[in-house]
């Protein structure tokens, strides 16, 4: 990221562009004042302090964010770091951006270590999303820039970062569908968290991609030609690289079979409204034979974060696989900015009126799911919450356990009949034992065989979860004959 060239003139340049009625005078104010705040403070990579406000808003209007929410972003790091105070800050710019900066530095400073301080962020995050969603915007572009430039920190200090902003920050973009932030999270952290995994997708995808560009602009041509013919004008056709950290989920799901990765590329496709998103996918496919199961209608069946999109792969020219996925614009711009797609402005200038309150309503349901969450680990003792370890599905779910479980409480965890037939697992991507102790931050997926009877009465000797003694003790004992076979292999009460 070139901070060097980031000015204010060019911020507001960039924010003319799409608000041309904007305060600027305003915001070049709100601009002095944070500078004359850092004043004498300087960046642990030496630049002036405030390269880094002025480059978070600059990422946010590359997004075309409104203007209230960068002269916040501005001044986010402001009265912490700085003599100023918060009435200060409303004295000279007002309410509604002094209550965003409050917002901001209510989520500042964390005084708990370990699996105390995750509980503590992600209750604050959930606070300050419920008093204004505004203010996660304005974090999540604090925490971009700040990976930009985590090479100039100690070790340990940019591992914990990039930690917590691929397992707390980027699952939470995700929830409010903002794409293209949870992208950047996890692809500035995944290089930090697992540096190696990291340099392999990287150069498989590379690999991969040699050599392909022409390929693809041939396709985009043909595809262009066919919806002309049909009378479909199409607002924009290109390629997307799939993220690197989502090529290296996807990778884990499919077994490293990069040959059954069919969107490392995609074309998107976007017009003007459903219908023509139809007619397009109708025309693909009397150009190239679809492949079977994998034609998705997430336009009838939105995903749960509110994704709309068409998706197809086709054989393409030479019986390539290329997948292509059609929206229209609004969807695609649900898709890159989420809920802050409400404090976007579109190709008109003008912003999106606020008609989905659905977006509201998920969020008051996340937030209801996490809070009961964590309340319920705060009624549990300090000690018991010190001993737990967090560990991930290869979907990136979150899964908490005991310290020293093994993947055999993992898969219990997930559903008593994957415990009962798991056979091995993958931690990280590598093959272990099942009786390897999980830790902190682990991928953990486990194989099963359906043919499988039950456990083995040895995993007893290791698990450490109350859910996993339970069954392989009850499965024990029903091979000892009885009834009670019949009806250990029915789901239990408290199984998910
Ligand atoms: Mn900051």
């Amino acid at each position: 990221m070139p901070h060097r060239t980031q000015t204010i003139n060019g911020l507001i340049k960039k924010i003319e562009s799409y608000d041309p009625k904007a305060d600027f005078e305003m915001i070049r104010l709100v601009y002095d004042y944070a500078k004359d705040a850092h004043e004498g403070q300087f960046r642990k990579s030496g630049e002036p302090y405030i390269i880094h406000p002025l480059a978070a808003a600059y990422i946010l209007a590359n997004m075309s964010i409104d203007p209230v929410i960068i002269m916040a972003t501005l001044l986010h790091d402001v009265p912490e770091d700085t003599d100023r105070t918060l009435e200060d800050l409303e004295k000279n710019f007002g309410k509604e951006i002094a209550s965003l900066v409050e917002g901001i530095t209510k989520l500042g400073k964390l005084k708990y270590r370990g699996v105390e301080r995750y509980i503590e962020n992600l209750r604050k995050m959930f606070i300050a999303m419920a008093e204004d969603v505004r203010v996660m915007i304005i974090k999540f572009a604090d925490r971009i820039h700040n990976l930009t430039t985590l090479d100039a920190l100690p070790p340990q200090k940019r591992y914990r970062i990039a930690l917590e902003s691929l397992e707390i920050y980027a699952p939470i973009a995700n929830r409010l569908g903002m794409d293209e932030m949870k992208g950047e999270l996890e692809d500035l952290s995944f290089k930090f968290v697992y540096p190696k995994e990291y340099e392999r997708v990287k150069k498989m995808r590379d690999e991969k991609l040699q050599g392909k560009e022409k390929y693809f602009k041939h396709i985009i041509n043909i595809t262009e030609k066919e919806l002309k013919k049909s009378n479909i004008s199409v607002i924009s056709i290109h390629g997307r690289n799939k993220k690197l950290y989502s090529l290296h989920k996807k990778l884990i799901d499919k077994n490293n079979e990069l040959g059954r990765i069919y969107d490392i590329v995609a074309i998107r496709i976007i017009v003007d409204n459903v219908a023509k998103c139809y007619a397009t996918l109708g025309i693909l496919h009397s150009i190239w034979k679809p492949i079977k199961g994998r034609i998705k209608d997430y336009i009838a069946q939105p995903k749960p974060n509110g994704y709309q999109s068409l998706h197809t792969t086709v054989f393409a020219e030479g019986g390539e696989p290329v997948e292509f996925q059609i929206r229209t614009l609004e969807m695609n711009e649900d898709a890159e900015y989420g809920i802050a797609a409400h404090w976007h402005y579109d190709e008109h200038g003008s912003r999106r009126p606020q008609k989905d309150i659905k977006w509201v309503q998920e969020l008051a349901q996340i937030q209801k799911d996490i809070l009961n969450k964590l309340s319920d680990l705060e009624e549990m003792k300090v000690d018991f919450l010190q001993s737990r370890i967090f560990v991930l599905t290869p979907k990136g779910d979150v899964i908490d356990l005991p310290e020293g479980a093994t993947p055999v409480d993992f898969a219990y965890h997930i559903h008593s009949d994957i415990g009962n037939k798991c056979t091995g697992a993958r931690v990280n991507e590598k093959m272990v034992s099942l009786d390897t102790e999980l830790r902190n931050g682990d991928i953990v997926e486990v194989l099963t065989d359906k043919n499988r009877k039950g456990p083995s009465p040895d995993w007893a000797k290791f698990v450490k979860t109350h859910t996993a003694k339970t069954h392989i003790s009850n499965f024990a004992k029903s091979k000892n004959g009885g009834l009670s076979r019949f009806f250990n292999i029915l789901p239990k009460k408290g199984d998910k």
